[in-house]
């Protein structure tokens, strides 16, 4: 019997696969068998950071020009959509996740897109290794603007008396590509967010030593 390849799991691999059923379902469902799932708080500094950005900017053309990429994803897929329905033979893991965008640019606010793509891609950029691949990263980008629209899902308890809500789970490829998506329309943007911050932090800290320095010259 195969140990599963996730070096601390114990379990055996499960059939022909590297890995145990439970890591299997994990890849799944978070893009990598060891993957955390970025939640809402995690992601909440990020989102933070991004109003912050907004509110001393507010006049800037930027989010305007962010809401109509969004509107222009919303619009392919919608374009997709329509010609598979006209009968066009198409990819089938490309409209599900064609389907599921137009379903969230009907449900979810569009600057609540924006800004959760903005602080997944920031998030991605200030803590690359939180991110264990790049479908990973994509599923969980994928993850954080469904949930978005996820607000009206059934709510149940579990054993523990804990609020759980019910998650649709997409097929892997499906969320993938959805991140891919998002990451190709907002990626860019994002990084460019955090690298202006990151700067800003570097201009700081140059600035207290050049003081420090100053003042130990003091006579
Ligand atoms: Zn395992």
């Amino acid at each position: 019997m195969k140990p599963c390849r996730v070096s601390w799991c114990t379990e055996p691999a499960s059939g022909w696969g590297r890995h145990c059923d439970r890591h299997k379902a994990h890849d799944r469902r978070h893009g990598h068998p060891e993957q955390i799932a970025i939640t809402k708080t995690m992601l909440a500094p990020y989102e933070k950071l991004v109003e912050g950005v907004k509110a001393r900017n507010a006049a800037s053309p930027a989010w305007v020009q962010l809401g109509a990429i969004w509107a222009e994803v919303v619009a392919e897929a919608k374009a997709e959509v329509d010609q598979f329905r006209r009968g066009g033979a198409m990819n089938k893991v490309s409209v599900m996740a064609s389907k599921e965008i137009v379903r969230i640019g009907e449900e979810a606010e569009p600057w609540e897109v924006v800004r959760a793509a903005l602080a997944t891609a920031w998030m991605e950029a200030d803590q690359p290794r939180l991110f264990r691949s790049d479908d990973a990263f994509r599923v969980q980008l994928c993850r954080r603007v469904r949930a978005l629209v996820e607000r009206n899902a059934g709510i149940w308890y579990d054993a523990s008396g804990k609020r759980r809500r019910h998650y649709k789970e997409l097929p892997r490829q499906v969320a993938v590509l959805i991140g891919h998506r998002l990451a190709v329309a907002f990626g860019p943007s994002g990084v460019a967010l955090w690298r202006k911050e990151a700067d800003k932090a570097e201009e700081r800290k140059m600035r207290q030593a050049r003081l420090t320095e100053a003042l130990e010259e003091l006579k």
